[in-house]
């Protein structure tokens, strides 16, 4: 079995009157890449802080390779490469320099690992070339390097393409697998985009309003945006209870007084079209849909307001 890298156990942190982050209880196993989903002020951020040792929890417990102890939880951290916000750079200094001004800040001895790690983010081209005239995504990039410094068993990145275009997103997404693939890297990351996160993420942790509505692996969650049908009839509760009663149909769900989203027998559409007309339904339209990612998350965000 996968060794555990973070466990959180009802982990919380409040600011004055209100909770940034509530009970949140998530596991990341060495090998994931684990994605960390929510809106802007979900509590993102504060749950990495939390997890990097820059925050302290008021609550919950926290385990980091299996141990929550004050000493090894010190250890741990030195095994963590974080990227929390863009760190801040001297403009007027080469990419290098800004490198070895970080590793020497971080007590690492400056070493050839530097100029290895700006070749392994695509830097070594411009390592010379002033801070200031970096791209977005370079500075990114430089950003990913700094966390790489201390040879980290997990990273923990918070937004790295918020702000990117598409090139730029895709470029930091490829550096981003080869970690986890070439060097083995257990990845937390996180993103408001859904879409731009499974493209990359093996496990999702859903959060909102500080708790974590949802966990699942990357099979659960395409599992989740399966094929199905959308069917439009006149009578949608009768209309389910012929789906299941005829069609076999277990799985579905009434969307509106006129629709039903079915996920059972989706390549079969002219069976079901068929019981449901011959048992007396009018069927308006019937159509083949996947589910977009951004519609489940919308969907998720809802439940949870409704179980609020
Ligand atoms: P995200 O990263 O998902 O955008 P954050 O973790 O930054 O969310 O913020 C979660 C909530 O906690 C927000 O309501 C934010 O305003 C609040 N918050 C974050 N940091 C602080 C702080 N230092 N003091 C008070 N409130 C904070």
């Amino acid at each position: 079995m996968e060794k555990e890298v973070l466990k959180t156990q009802n982990l919380s942190k409040k600011y004055s009157s209100s909770f940034a982050v509530k009970d949140c209880s998530i596991t990341i196993k060495q090998g994931q890449i684990y994605g960390l989903v929510g809106k802007n002020g979900a509590g993102k951020t504060t749950l990495m802080r939390l997890i990097c040792g820059q925050s302290k929890q008021t609550s919950g417990n926290l385990y980091l390779f299996g141990d929550n102890s004050k000493k090894s939880l010190i250890e741990s951290r030195t095994k963590i490469g974080c990227m929390i916000e863009t760190p801040s750079f001297y403009p007027d200094l080469s990419a290098k320099k800004n490198l070895m001004i970080y590793s020497m800040k971080k007590g690492i001895p400056i070493d050839n690992r530097i100029d290895e790690i700006l070749e392994f983010v695509g830097l070594s081209d411009v390592k010379e070339k002033t801070f200031s005239k970096f791209s977005l995504g370079m500075k990114e990039r430089l950003g990913i390097a700094i966390a790489l410094l201390g040879n980290p068993e997990f990273l923990v990145l918070d937004e790295p393409t918020n702000g990117l275009d598409p090139v730029g997103i895709a470029e930091i997404r490829k550096l981003i697998l080869r970690l986890n693939e070439e060097k083995n890297i257990t990845v937390l990351l996180s993103s408001h985009i859904l879409k731009e996160m499974s493209m990359i993420a093996t496990h999702y942790g859903f959060i909102d309003k500080g708790k974590i509505i949802k966990e699942l692996s990357r099979e659960e969650l395409m599992e989740k945006c399966r094929e199905a049908l959308l069917i439009e009839v006149n009578n949608p509760q009768s209309a389910c209870v012929i789906l299941e009663q005829f069609c076999d149909c277990k799985n579905y769900q009434i969307i509106s007084d006129r629709l039903i989203k079915c996920y059972d027998n989706v390549d079969h559409p002219e069976q079901i079209n068929q019981e449901l007309v011959e048992n007396g339904i009018s069927v308006y339209s019937l159509s083949s849909m996947g589910k977009d990612l951004e519609d489940y998350f919308i969907e998720l965000l809802e439940e949870g307001e409704e179980n609020a």
